[in-house]
């Protein structure tokens, strides 16, 4: 028997931020969607990984009615600080991008909210309806899943780093550039007996180690570890002694209680040559990897679909290229499509370029918080240096205005052109 076939302007793979913010954009502006998603919606809504997310990201959230909860129940952050050599430098990066600070919200509190906000507005996500794969040999992709098959003139893959989306991409459009770092993160989910007020940066002889608020009671923890390390090797009593000797932990710290989740992070950042190919569209984590150093992941995902749904509409517009599926009955012509593929190119170009904008500020980060490997007097030396980058960050002046602006995520996301670092 063969499966059911629905047809819809937009078929989204992923239920993740990426997926949903799209999903609730495009909803409301009148666009016929569908969401598929590989997990349970348990599995989804308690999925905790980011809880940094940038001004210009939650500007954008709120503009579209998408940030109520947020900003009703989570922390402003306007300083981060560095731990090094023995000495606390903190940079107010609020204050020198003149106002741009994270909002501390829990990623899987955000997405709670993005499903219950596209189901009050009459969408629906299917939870455990994995996309098999993406049948591109017709005039209009198919999306394959268990029970049925979308035919779309649209597929998002905002389905993370293997996403199903990219493997129907054409070899040509297939092309990534990829880093492996030299260390791996170990995570580390805490109970905390008072809220982590700050981000902490340490930069150490036995390696980096990094303490970031999540909610009141709850905080992540970074530690570096050797590339491929073994995460049977990282017993609790170990994971609190090196958290405590590298951030230098001490009286009016938070005091860690209950670990409730230790996990390992290969480090590694990607970059996909191109995130269309024809009617197939990649954002998110499926069209860049990140490391979770300067925060940049879930934000570069919202950037990411924020250009998208403006894309899209401008393709869909007037009954352009998806009018047959269309919530409001539009009659299916086709007279949006020369606009719609210079849309569609351009969004190409700029998220490339946009990953690479941030990827980059992403791994002078990084770069600054590892010491490279060698002896004793090789890591005095390049504490020593640090300590001095760290300094110039700190002071009001150009480097740490242009640090701040990146790292807090000053201006719009779109249309306004990203701040270059
Ligand atoms: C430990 C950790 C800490 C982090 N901290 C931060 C931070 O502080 N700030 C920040 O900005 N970022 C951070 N990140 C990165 C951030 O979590 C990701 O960048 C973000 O989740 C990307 O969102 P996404 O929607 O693109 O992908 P995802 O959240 O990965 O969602 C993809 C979804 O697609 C689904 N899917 C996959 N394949 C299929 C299929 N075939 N069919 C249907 N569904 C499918 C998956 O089940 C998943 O639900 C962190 C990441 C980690 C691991």
């Amino acid at each position: 028997m063969t499966a059911p076939r629905r047809h819809v302007q937009v078929a989204i793979v992923g239920a993740g931020p990426a997926g949903l913010v799209l999903a609730n954009v495009l909803h409301r502006a009148g666009v016929s969607v569908e969401v598929r998603e590989r997990a349970g919606r348990a599995e989804v809504e308690q999925q905790a990984r980011a809880g940094l997310i940038e001004h210009r990201v939650v500007e954008y959230l709120r503009e579209h009615g998408l940030a109520d909860r947020l900003l009703a129940e989570g922390g402003r952050h306007e300083w981060c600080e560095f731990v090094c050599l023995g000495e606390r430098i903190r940079i107010p990066y609020g204050d020198l991008s003149g106002g741009a600070g994270h909002w501390v919200y829990p990623q899987q509190f955000l997405v709670r909210d993005l499903i219950a906000s596209f189901e009050q507005s009459g969408g629906v996500v299917r939870f455990d309806c994995p996309v098999l794969d993406v049948d591109t040999s017709g005039p209009r992709p198919l999306v394959r899943c268990p029970d049925d098959v979308l035919e779309a003139e649209h597929v998002v893959g905002c389905d993370g780093p293997r996403s199903t989306v990219a493997q129907a991409f054409p070899a040509e459009a297939d092309g990534a550039v990829e880093r492996r770092y030299p260390y791996d993160w170990l995570t580390v989910l805490a109970e905390v007996d008072r809220p982590v007020d700050g981000i902490r940066y340490a930069l150490h002889e036995a390696g980096f180690a990094g303490m970031m608020p999540r909610t009141p009671r709850l905080a992540r923890f970074y530690l570096q570890v050797p590339p491929e390390a073994d995460l049977t090797d990282w017993t609790e009593p170990r994971i609190r002694e090196q958290l405590s000797l590298r951030l230098r932990l001490e009286a009016g710290d938070p005091v860690l209680g209950a670990v409730t989740e230790v996990g390992m992070l290969r480090l590694r950042g990607r970059v996909r040559e191109h995130v269309r190919a024809g009617r197939l569209l990649l954002a998110g984590d499926a069209a860049h990897v990140l490391t979770p150093s300067g925060a940049k992941g879930l934000n570069l995902a919202v950037a990411d679909v924020a250009d998208l749904a403006d894309t899209l509409l401008r393709c869909h517009r007037d009954g352009g290229e998806g009018g047959e599926g269309g919530r409001d009955g539009g009659d299916g012509g086709e007279g949006g499509r020369d606009g719609g593929e210079e849309a569609l190119e351009e969004y190409d170009r700029r998220r490339h370029q946009a990953a690479w904008t941030t990827q980059e500020f992403s791994d002078r980060l990084l770069d600054l918080l590892h010491l490279p490997s060698g002896d004793a007097a090789e890591s005095a030396f390049g504490l020593r240096l640090r300590r001095e980058r760290i300094a110039h960050l700190a002071a009001p002046g150009p480097e740490g205005e242009v640090f701040a602006r990146s790292y807090g995520g000053a201006g719009r996301l779109h249309p306004a052109p990203l701040p270059v670092a």
